[in-house]
């Protein structure tokens, strides 16, 4: 079947209804779309600082590439990228992030694990025999969020797409941490705390597929090593499986976002009440009396 607007050859099928799509009509109906989410839930406003955190992957190049194309129709955001190095070996590799950031005049900022908490991810696995993706998960949030706030970053954009949110949906269903699912959506938190930054969704409604489509036209330098903890994570086996749901029952992933949304002011409602504490070592938000960071270093300290 031809692309349903204008017969030329499609590049892709859109998994919710079946369309066919040539190049520039996909790449119009993608650009719309991110658009289309981000005036809708009002994620980006005039004369905001819009922190982008990049990891050099497909998604946070095409969300980059969004936002740089509303803050040039605008003229009156600013934007500030910001990469973390988590120190593991034979993955992260921000260089052609460097090079684009630098050729497309924007504004890089990196950060490692190794020089803020002394210590790599891969050290810190081997050393606590943790799940990487648990601890990494937290120390990269802990970075962004304050590394944004020290940037004066307003909101902190990241480009998750439909499949991460549906994945995390139903990770936080399979665990029983439904408190975690309040704080999902295109707009991030629950309450207004000045010390998180907003974390927004712009590629919320759009799949991986079609992200990496998108970024594939686009020819974007992407780096394509896949980092080697993803296979042994609790996110590859819910990914499978929501995966061989959608190959049965077209339209799964689209329903889990979907029904989610409907749900979702009645959790950020049933979770309002949770107080938000500072942590008595470093006085970052938390919710009991050391955050998770600083149980990580402390444990770190007593291992030998
Ligand atoms: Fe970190 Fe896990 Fe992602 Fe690797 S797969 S970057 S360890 S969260
Ligand atoms: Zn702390």
């Amino acid at each position: 079947m031809p692309c349903k607007f204008c017969k030329d050859k499609p590049v892709i099928t859109l998994t919710n209804n079946n369309v066919n799509l040539c190049r520039s009509c996909f790449v119009r109906y993608f650009e719309r779309k991110a658009l289309k989410t981000v005036s809708k839930y009002s994620l980006i406003n005039d004369n905001e600082v819009i922190g982008i955190a990049c990891s050099g992957g497909k998604d946070s190049f095409s969300v980059l590439h969004i936002v740089n194309l509303l803050a040039e129709k605008r003229k009156n955001i600013k934007i500030k990228i910001i990469a973390i190095d988590e120190g593991i070996k034979t993955y992260r590799d921000l260089e052609f992030l460097k090079k684009y950031c630098k050729e497309n005049n924007l504004e890089l900022h990196t950060y490692s694990f190794e020089k803020e908490f002394g210590i790599t991810l891969d050290e810190i696995v081997k050393k606590l025999k943790l799940k990487p993706c648990s601890a990494c998960g937290v120390l990269r949030r802990f970075l962004l969020n304050s590394k944004a706030r020290e940037l004066k970053v307003d909101k902190l954009v990241t480009g998750h797409n439909l499949d991460d949110e549906a994945q995390t949906i139903i990770m936080n269903n399979f665990r029983g941490t439904l408190e975690r699912s309040a704080r999902l959506g295109p707009i991030t938190g629950v309450k207004k705390d000045k010390r998180f930054i907003p974390r927004i969704k712009p590629l919320y409604f759009l799949t991986e597929k079609e992200v990496a489509v998108y970024a594939f036209i686009k020819k974007f330098p992407i780096d394509f090593n896949e980092c080697p903890n993803s296979k042994i994570s609790y996110r590859s086996d819910v990914r499978k499986l929501i995966n061989s749901f959608e190959e049965k029952h077209q339209g799964t992933k689209h329903a889990i976002i979907n029904s989610f949304l409907e749900e979702l002011p009645l959790l950020k409602k049933q979770f309002q009440t949770s107080v938000i504490k500072s942590c008595s070592i470093c006085e970052e938000p938390c919710s009991s009396e050391i955050c998770k960071v600083c149980g990580f270093i402390n444990k770190i300290k007593t291992v030998k």
